[in-house]
């Protein structure tokens, strides 16, 4: 099984933070200590952060390159900490690169290893499968979920200058805080030239969530598009470094059912369409939306599908008259029941 189990390592990280009551700065280097010999050795090899020996012996030891920056150092050990927590990390002494920006989402770790697969490759993919779930693992005790519950309902901006507090870095911090902050939230971080260097959104994977508007790496934000289904936007600093966030609105006030979905949706592009051609080509634009919903969705409420819906239609352009319409929150809570039955028959059969 090749799939980084990212949610374990989380678990684990979570445990850790209970049991030691962990915040904010965290003392990684004592919690190492704890396990292993630490101590500095100068690799001279650029990539290389960090060398674990003896994972599967009595006695641990962690090479940590002295000439990384602190945070980077503290992000290492957290990850060697991993490494050494999570009990199916057995398998060879380990050479890390813990840039802490590593994701599952864009890694080859879960690719396909049919036909070609060799032993060589097989053992590759372990190996960057652990270095995932160590990466997931440092993140989430550097910043806890718990510590990211206590600062949600601050502002983007104060919010990001608590975050501080980590002493991680941004790309570290940001992750971090995404991976445990409610769907709906995006972060970019920009370059010197203002242009996107990174995005992170909120949330678990599969919650139905789209990419984000008007934000592609190596241009600036189009405020036009990046602002258009959300609640509230702008631009924050953090470490120095200027973040543009956004926030959606994740809450939808559901109407009485009242009145068939496909009944609505046909009044209202009667309404906005000057000929059948246009109004067929309306209607199949919004019920495609909804019906792509079901399939991009693990679990949702009525109301999470409602909202998720509204998001989804408000981002289309060519949609505006339609989302404009004060029938839209009624087509809205009738299609988002609809969905939900649906959603509810491809989980439960
Ligand atoms: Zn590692």
């Amino acid at each position: 099984m090749l799939t980084p189990d990212i949610a374990a390592a989380q678990r684990l990280a979570d445990a850790v933070v209970d049991g030691f009551g962990l915040t904010p700065p965290v003392d990684v280097e004592s919690l190492v200590l704890n396990h292993a010999f630490v101590e500095n050795f100068d690799f001279g090899v650029p990539d290389l952060d960090a060398v674990l020996l003896g994972l599967d012996a009595d006695e641990k030891y962690v090479f940590l390159d002295p000439t990384k920056g602190a945070k980077r150092r503290r992000f290492t050990l957290a990850h060697e900490l991993g490494h050494i927590l999570l009990p199916w990390h057995l398998a060879h002494d380990l050479m890390c690169n813990a840039d802490g920006e590593g994701d599952a989402d864009d890694e080859a770790a879960n690719s396909d290893s049919t036909g070609l697969a060799s032993a060589i490759s097989t053992k590759a993919l372990e190996i960057r499968k652990q270095e995932l779930e160590a990466n997931a693992f440092a993140a989430r005790v550097l910043v806890p979920q718990s510590f990211v519950r206590s600062i949600e309902e601050l502002s983007v901006p104060d919010m990001l200058e608590r975050l501080e507090a980590a002493a991680v870095s941004a790309e570290a911090g940001l992750r971090a805080l995404a991976e445990s902050l409610p769907v709906g939230f995006v972060f970019a971080m920009l370059d010197d030239n203002d242009c996107v260097e990174r995005v992170w959104k909120s949330g678990p994977r599969r919650s139905g969530m789209p990419s984000p508007l008007g934000l592609v790496i190596g241009q600036p934000v189009d405020k036009d598009l990046a602002t258009l289904p959300v609640r509230d936007s702008g631009s924050a600093f953090h470490y120095g470094r200027r973040v543009w966030w956004s926030r959606a609105r994740m809450d939808f006030d559901l109407s009485p059912e009242d009145g068939k979905a496909a009944d609505i949706l046909a009044a209202i592009v009667g309404d906005h369409t000057a000929d059948s051609a246009s109004a067929y080509a309306m209607s199949q634009s919004v019920s495609g939306i909804g019906g792509a919903l079901v399939s991009e969705v693990d679990e949702a409420s009525v109301a999470r599908m409602a909202a998720l819906l509204a998001i989804r239609l408000r981002r289309r352009v060519e949609l505006s008259s339609f989302v404009s319409d004060p029938r839209f929150d009624d087509y809205v809570s009738a299609r988002a029941r609809q969905l939900h039955r649906s959603l509810l028959k491809r989980l439960y059969g």
